[in-house]
């Protein structure tokens, strides 16, 4: 729909990071980047596979200003048969229109979408890491590019696909973290744009994340703005809660972004047979099952981490460790289930992997 792929390929091949070199996340970057632009009137245009560099824009270019600056984060991964597939790449194209339409921005092709994830992925193909655990993460973004600083949606943008070879989110396997649950900053409000994978959304989260650390904790659990009470999640996570056998998640208010792990679980216990559901959960009644031993396991769902065990809350001074710090028996199984759909030890009943 918006036109054949023109490749130019990249005659300057970089060095890839060796197997002893830790990975890390987003610190390497393959060989070429997909780019397409958007003008108003004519719609998306000059699709195109480019050697990976800085791109050029105007400083009154309206992404710089105001904020109009959409992404997606999903993976491909090298299976045991040495095939290179990604997980539910129809489910990020689909919220990327769903993030764009939040920010007055256009919408794309879908399946366009993906035919050019999986054309550049099968280009730069010996950048998809072999060492266990490790995958090749895929950022595709959009920007608003027209020059101006007059307050209104952008008639000029570009959507820019770029790579990064990352090393297993735990090196040495599954790790609890700990979580401050924050009582005074807020992420996103409903009717806000907490439901769109929007740049803003973070830069909101930085200072409260920053204080956190002071706290020694890993990431912040966000309360609804408005009564500080309600559970959203954990600002690149979704998160869980195992109470008395019970799975639960927070209901998509519109200020929690929809997470395709978080999808992808919920199917997966679901299967299982395991009670879950997704409801409005306060913070009280976590604190009131970690009083009463009902509170089993807790975590986060994310693309990066796949699954990531809270060992602790702390909340208004009140350390809630769960599950003693341990790995609960779920969060363990979950993470053993998608990753070997995702390797392809494990048979993929659902039809989530898309070659390449
Ligand atoms: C991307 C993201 C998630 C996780 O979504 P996945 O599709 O599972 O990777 C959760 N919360 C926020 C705010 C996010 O941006």
């Amino acid at each position: 729909m918006h036109g054949k792929i023109r490749i130019e390929r990249n005659p300057n091949r970089k060095t890839k990071p060796g197997l002893e070199e830790a990975l890390g996340f987003g610190r390497y970057f393959t060989d070429h980047m997909f780019m397409m632009d958007y003008e108003e009137g004519s719609g998306w245009q000059d699709p195109r596979i480019v050697p990976y560099g800085p791109i050029s824009h105007d400083p009154a270019a309206m992404v710089f200003h105001y904020g109009q600056a959409v992404f997606e984060g999903l993976k491909a991964f090298r299976t045991e048969k040495d095939e290179i597939v990604l997980f539910r790449p129809d489910q990020n194209a689909k919220r990327l229109n769903r993030s764009c339409d939040r920010l007055q921005m256009p919408q794309m092709d879908e399946e366009f979408v993906v035919d050019a994830i999986r054309t550049l992925v099968r280009l730069d193909a010996d950048w998809v890491p072999r060492k266990k655990g490790s995958s090749l993460y895929i950022r595709p973004f959009v920007i608003a590019t027209e020059a101006g600083l007059g307050v209104r949606a952008s008639s000029r943008y570009s959507f820019v696909i770029i790579m990064s070879p990352v090393g297993a989110y735990y090196e040495e396997g599954l790790q609890p973290i700990n979580i401050l649950v924050e009582s005074h900053y807020a992420r996103a409000v409903r009717g806000g744009t907490g439901n769109a994978k929007t740049a803003g959304n973070y830069a909101a989260t930085l200072k409260a994340q920053a204080l956190a650390k002071e706290h020694n904790c890993a990431q912040v659990l966000w309360l609804d703005a408005i009564e500080k009470m309600y559970i959203e999640e954990a600002g690149s996570m979704n998160v869980f809660f195992k109470i008395n056998g019970e799975v639960v998640t927070p209901s998509l208010s519109g200020s929690i972004l929809e997470g395709i792990t978080r999808n992808s679980i919920i199917h997966l216990l679901k299967e299982w047979g395991i009670p879950v559901s997704e409801r409005k959960i306060s913070i009280h009644d976590i604190v009131e099952a970690f009083e009463n031993g009902t509170l089993e396991e807790a975590f986060g769902t994310g693309t990066a981490a796949v699954v990531s065990p809270i060992g602790s809350l702390l909340w208004n001074g009140t350390l809630m460790s769960i599950n003693q710090g341990n790995i609960g028996e779920l969060v363990a199984r979950l993470y053993d289930t998608i990753t070997g759909i995702q390797y392809g030890r494990i048979e993929d009943s659902n039809s989530w992997m898309i070659s390449c």
